[in-house]
C-alpha cells in the first residue's frame, strides 16, 4: 500500500504547483486558495508547463460544454483538489451533473475543506439547501464527490449510480495525470467500460509520454522511485500508443498531441502575456519538458452533437 500513498501524494504536488502558478498570475482561480493555503516557489518552466496543462484541458472542456449546451455530465477521474466545478459557475457554464472520483484519503480532505470553508460550500447548488456528506463522499443536486479506487470497476459503477450518473447524457471524462498511475490493464478497463456503456462520450487525458529517450528515463526513474513501480507507462510511450489505447477499446476516434504542439496552438495573446510574467533562460529545457507530456482526446458521438469538431 506504500505505493498508493505515494500516488495520493501526487495530488498535493499538483495542487501546490497550480496554487503557485495562480499566485504568479498565469491563470485566474479564486478557489484554489481554499484547498492550498500557500506554496513554495516553483521554477518558471514548471509554471508554464502547468499553464499549458490547465489551459489545454479547459479548452477541450469548454468546447464540449458549448457543443452540448451544458446538457451534459462531467466525470473527473482522480480529481484531487481540482476547482473546475466552482470556476465553471463563474463563467455560467455549468453541466447538469459534475462527478469527482478519487481515493478516500483525498476525497475526505476535500469534503472537509468544503464543509469548513463558506466560499466553497455556498456555491454548491441545492434546491432545498441539503448537501449529504459522509466522511468521504458528498452528494448535492449537481455536484458529487465519491471515494473510489478507479482500478475497481464494480466500485466505480456503484459510485456513479449513487451520483445519479445517466448513461444516455453526453459525458466528458477528464483524467489529468491519473491513468499513468494504474496498470495498463486497469486503465484500459475503464476506457472500455465507457465505450461499452456511454452512448455519447468524450475523453480528455493528460499525462507523460515519449518516455523512451534519456530525459524520459530520468522522469520514469523519478516516478518509479516514488511510486514503487509505475506500470501504466509501458504501453503509452508514444503519441501513437496514447491514441491506440482508445481506438482499440471501441472509441470512434482519438488524437494526441505532445505539449509543445498544444502550447503553440493556445491563444497567442495569452502566451505573450504569460511569457512576460517570469524570465525563462532555458527555452530548450522547457521544450524538452513539454515533449514528455501530452494531451489526448477521444470521442464516441452517439447523439451526433459534433464531438469530432472539438480539439485544441
Ligand atoms: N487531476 C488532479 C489535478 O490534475 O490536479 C490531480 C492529479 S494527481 C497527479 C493524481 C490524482 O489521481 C491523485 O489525486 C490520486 O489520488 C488520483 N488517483 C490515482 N490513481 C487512482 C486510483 N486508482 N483511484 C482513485 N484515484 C486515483
Amino acid at each position: 500500500m506504500a505505493s498508493d500513498d505515494a500516488i495520493r501524494a501526487t495530488n498535493d504536488e499538483a495542487s501546490m504547483c497550480k496554487r503557485f502558478a495562480v499566485q504568479q498570475g498565469y491563470w485566474n482561480d479564486p478557489y484554489i486558495k481554499y484547498f492550498i493555503r500557500s506554496s513554495d516557489r516553483k521554477p518558471p518552466d514548471i509554471n508554464r508547463g502547468y499553464f499549458a496543462r490547465v489551459k489545454g484541458v479547459h479548452c477541450l472542456l469548454n468546447q464540449f460544454l458549448q457543443a452540448t449546451k451544458c446538457k451534459c455530465q462531467v466525470v473527473s477521474l482522480g480529481a484531487g483538489y481540482d476547482t473546475t466545478y466552482w470556476n465553471l459557475q463563474e463563467s455560467n457554464m455549468q453541466p447538469e451533473r459534475y462527478i469527482e472520483m478519487d481515493f478516500e484519503n483525498v476525497t475526505s480532505h476535500k469534503c472537509h475543506f468544503i464543509k469548513s470553508r463558506k466560499p466553497l460550500l455556498e456555491k454548491i447548488a441545492t434546491k432545498d439547501g441539503e448537501i449529504r456528506f459522509s466522511k468521504t463522499d458528498l452528494h448535492a443536486d449537481n455536484y458529487h464527490i465519491v471515494a473510489v479506487d478507479l482500478r475497481n470497476l464494480i466500485e466505480v459503477e456503484t459510485k456513479l449510480k449513487e451520483s445519479g450518473f445517466d448513461n444516455d447524457i453526453p459525458t466528458i471524462f477528464i483524467a489529468e495525470c491519473v491513468l499513468v498511475y494504474m496498470e495498463s490493464e486497469k486503465s484500459n478497463a475503464i476506457i472500455k467500460w465507457i465505450a461499452d456503456n456511454v452512448k455519447t462520450a468524450y475523453f480528455v487525458n493528460y499525462e507523460q509520454v515519449n518516455m523512451g529517450d534519456r530525459f524520459g528515463h530520468v522522469m520514469l526513474d523519478n516516478l518509479r522511485s516514488r511510486q514503487c513501480g509505475l506500470p501504466g507507462t509501458d504501453v503509452c510511450q508514444t503519441i501513437d500508443t496514447q491514441q491506440n489505447r482508445f481506438t482499440s477499446q471501441g472509441w470512434t476516434s482519438a488524437e494526441a498531441w505532445d505539449m509543445n504542439t498544444v502550447y503553440s496552438n493556445l491563444p497567442q495573446k495569452e502566451i505573450q502575456r504569460i511569457e512576460k510574467l517570469e524570465f525563462l533562460d532555458e527555452r530548450e529545457s522547457f521544450e524538452q519538458l513539454l515533449h514528455h507530456y501530452c494531451l489526448c482526446w477521444a470521442y464516441i458521438d452517439g447523439a451526433g452533437v459534433g464531438l469530432e469538431n472539438i480539439s485544441v
